[in-house]
């Protein structure tokens, strides 16, 4: 093979969960749409707010179309940045640069672009078990190591393994909250006590561990829980965030990066972003979306929706009998396989039709994914399937 074996590797098998997406949508043509119950993906179900096609409507009519679709500066429209950090000054009494913000095709080139700018060949990036799958992926091909923190009995920060696994090569520690695949929120206590041990752990071994907090779902919060803006904790951190979630704008491609303004070296680390940026060809976000999201920012979709099929799929599975982790927020549900073995679990999930993702690619066992970003009827239709699986195994007990 005269190219390169890893990426061949990457595309010849897709991700368990694109998979199982892939033979969903092969199923629905055999037994019918209705059918079928796919809770793999995280697409949302909800359609973006009717400003989002109103803005792009008003933005053909009004903005001169040769600017309109024409390149804007590398790191994004300056007005735009602007808007983004002023929202999010108001909102989260931060303090965001409009000239620290790198507006990206949503959090996957966030995380790539900070990535390759932070990382130097064999630097540890620590992860969180479980974890979102394309964060290895990502880390390697930046030249990292990938370190695993085992999972604490809540899923969210194992900090005597966290302990145990910072060393004098870690370069970054990655957080996901909310968090894909648990829905578990990081409250403001977890956020004060990760910072202290990584200020501890910069000053032991003199230098930085950046904190790169992953945001696709920060508004997908339910239950008035309040969201711990990381910058205003720990001051190397960056923070990844896209629209594609809040928005339901995944196909879009748009977000950004934020390099904390607190940090010393915020301006060399975000120069090395632009570099990082423009290494990766990812130089200038789609321009009608920058100018989008520089509209409507502070608009997200109508996230009830989310809540409604939380609440109900929650207490269906638990009545059947199921253990489920409480999702304070996202789209996903974690919930225990009936037998140790998910992607056995998973399988015998498709006899009904059921498209449930193993957690094994996400770095634990014996649990399954549910993405819960689907249609309310769906859902109801499919608590039938989900009781003939217990029955399925409760007969074999
Ligand atoms: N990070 C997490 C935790 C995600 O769940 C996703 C997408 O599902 C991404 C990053 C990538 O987001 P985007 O589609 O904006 O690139």
């Amino acid at each position: 093979m005269n190219f390169n074996e890893k990426m061949f590797e990457l595309g010849n098998h897709g991700s368990a969960i694109r998979e199982l997406f892939e033979y969903g949508n092969k199923r629905r043509k055999i037994v019918g749409d209705e059918n079928v119950f796919d809770f793999s993906i995280g697409n949302p179900s909800i359609p973006a707010p009717l400003i989002v096609n109103e803005t792009i409507q008003k933005l053909l009519n009004e903005k001169d179309s040769v600017k309109l679709h024409g390149y804007t500066s590398a790191p994004g429209d300056i007005v735009v940045r602007s808007k983004i950090a002023d929202y999010l000054n108001k909102t989260y009494n931060a303090n965001v640069d409009k000239d620290r913000i790198y507006l990206t095709c949503g959090a996957a080139a966030s995380l790539t672009i900070s990535l390759n700018a932070l990382l130097n060949p064999g630097d540890e990036v620590i992860v969180f078990a479980p974890f979102f799958p394309e964060y290895r992926v990502f880390i390697e091909k930046a030249g990292g190591k990938v370190i695993v923190v085992n999972e604490a009995d809540d899923l969210t920060i194992n900090f005597t393994d966290l302990n145990l696994k910072l060393s004098d090569k870690t370069k970054a520690v990655i957080i996901d909250s909310p968090n894909n695949p648990t829905g578990a929120v990081l409250k403001e206590d977890v956020i004060i006590k990760l910072s202290k041990l990584l200020k501890e752990k910069e000053k032991e071994y003199n230098h930085e561990i950046y904190l790169i907090s992953d945001e696709p779902y920060r508004e997908i919060i339910y239950d008035d829980i309040k969201y711990p803006f990381v910058t205003n904790y720990y001051d190397d951190s960056i923070i990844c965030y896209s629209f594609s979630k809040s928005l339901s704008l995944p196909g879009e491609r748009i977000g950004y990066i934020i390099v904390s303004s607190n940090m010393k070296d915020s301006l060399s680390l975000y120069k090395a972003i632009c570099g990082s940026g423009r290494a990766l060809g990812f130089v200038c976000a789609p321009a009608l979306f920058q100018y989008l999201v520089g509209e409507t920012i502070g608009h997200t979709s109508n996230i009830n929706e989310y809540k409604k099929n939380r609440d109900y799929l929650y207490n269906a599975l638990k009545d059947l009998g199921y253990t489920l982790v409480y999702p304070d927020g996202a789209f996903y549900l974690f919930m225990k396989a009936l037998e140790s073995d998910a992607e056995a679990f998973s399988r015998r999930a498709l006899k009904y039709d059921l498209l449930l993702v193993p957690s094994d690619s996400f770095g634990v066992k014996g649990y399954v994914r549910l993405a819960y970003c689907v249609s309310y009827d769906m859902i109801k239709r499919s608590i039938d399937a989900f009781k003939k699986l217990k029955e399925d195994y409760d007969n074999e007990k």
